[in-house]
């Protein structure tokens, strides 16, 4: 079956009344068989495993083609789970644009405990090289990133990774599995802040890991999913799988929308530069086109000409894209976004992250027409 069919058919979840849509079980716990030993469908406890919740991972674990998923309450108790799996002394190299939030989990929560990175630009395979070093274990990737757009050719860094021993993770979040397969490439272990396009209408919050192959990094991983309990509640999944049986219908028109709004961006005297994969004048174009399939995502920036102050302006321009943090809902969104950064961010001041909805192409572009207008 292909992603759309068995997204929408695949069912663990199913009510003796035959109704068509998966119930929600809210149970915590689950009663014993006679024997007072098992149960009836192997499920005891819900921070341990739940209906909702293994229908969620049989979901996640399809759409990305890995051999199995695990789910969290966020993206970041996703990733979490993965520095927990390291131990003292272990090296990481990360896309020096990766989620910026990554490196403060490393610096802060697990500054204790022996953990330390390099970061690099993962579009320039020489200086990964030059980043690994002997403990190094774990290298990180984002492609498209953030909010840079720097698209990372992840079978190439693949092939660096298995050289020295390292595993590798991929954030799909902004690709998604419609337009990378990662885990196809080579990858170990993919990310999903479902939250994002998975989710797709700005009101769950979560995150997943889903893996290549089932090794002791993956038992390591569920035990985190099981002890530390950071999981999401039956309704959360059972939401998520809802919004998942139209995911690929929303990527489409993600896809071709950003595509459309960045092409007219271009021409605009107001604007400096866009930053959209599927542009030609894009620096990681080639790749690109050879690794995302069918199109680019709902994805790109936008470096306002004159910096910061016609920047922010231009958000309180528009009236369709909301002046908001995060991506990839139903509703078009534009964040300048250094001001929710680091300090030490190197994100131009005069830079616009766009998401881009799924509303009409003409009622977008002619929402940034009247802005650009008045700027
Ligand atoms: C939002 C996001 C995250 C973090 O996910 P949460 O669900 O907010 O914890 C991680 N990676 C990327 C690329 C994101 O966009």
């Amino acid at each position: 079956m292909k992603i759309s069919t068995s997204l929408i058919h695949e069912h663990n979840v199913k009510h003796e009344s035959g109704a068509v849509i998966a119930p929600i079980i809210m149970a915590t716990t689950f009663e014993r068989n006679e024997d007072q030993l098992t149960y009836p469908q192997g499920y005891l406890y819900s921070r341990w495993d739940n209906p909702n919740r293994a229908s969620l991972e049989n979901k996640l674990a399809i759409v990305e083609g890995g051999t199995t998923a695990i789910c969290f309450a966020s993206g970041l108790a996703a990733a979490t789970a993965v520095f927990q799996s390291l131990k003292s002394g272990d090296h990481i190299v990360m896309a020096d644009d990766t989620y910026f939030t990554m490196r403060t989990i490393v610096n802060t929560l697990y500054a204790g405990f022996g953990l330390s990175y390099t970061l690099v630009d993962m579009t320039n395979l020489e200086e990964l090289k030059n980043a690994i070093q002997p403990n190094t274990k774990l290298i990180w990737m984002e492609s498209p990133s953030n909010p840079a757009i720097k698209v990372t050719d992840l079978a190439a860094v693949v092939q660096i990774a298995k050289v020295h021993n390292c595993f590798t993770v991929a954030d799909n979040t902004w690709a998604t599995p419609f337009y990378t397969k990662p885990l196809a490439l080579g990858v170990d272990i993919v990310l999903h802040s479902t939250t994002k396009y998975l989710g797709g209408h700005s009101d769950i919050l979560g995150g997943a890991l889903i893996f290549k192959e089932q090794n002791e990094r993956t038992e390591f991983i569920k035990k985190v999913q099981m002890y530390s309990g950071a999981v999401p509640s039956p309704f959360e999944c059972w939401l998520l799988c809802r919004s998942m049986t139209t995911f690929t219908a929303r990527m489409s028109i993600h896809s071709s929308n950003a595509l459309k709004l960045a092409k007219y961006l271009e021409k605009e005297p107001k604007i400096d530069r866009v930053l959209y994969p599927g542009l030609p004048s894009h620096p990681q174009h080639i790749i690109a086109k050879k690794q995302m399939k069918g199109g680019y995502g709902g994805m790109l920036s936008i470096l306002v000409k004159g910096g910061r102050e016609p920047a922010l302006k231009l958000c309180s321009l528009l009236k369709l894209f909301t002046h908001a943090t995060s991506l990839g809902g139903v509703e078009s969104l534009i964040e300048h976004r250094v001001s929710i950064e680091s300090a030490d961010s190197k994100t131009p001041d005069n830079l616009l992250r766009i998401s881009v909805g799924i509303e009409d192409i003409d009622d977008l572009i002619a929402d940034f027409k009247q802005a650009l207008k008045l700027l």
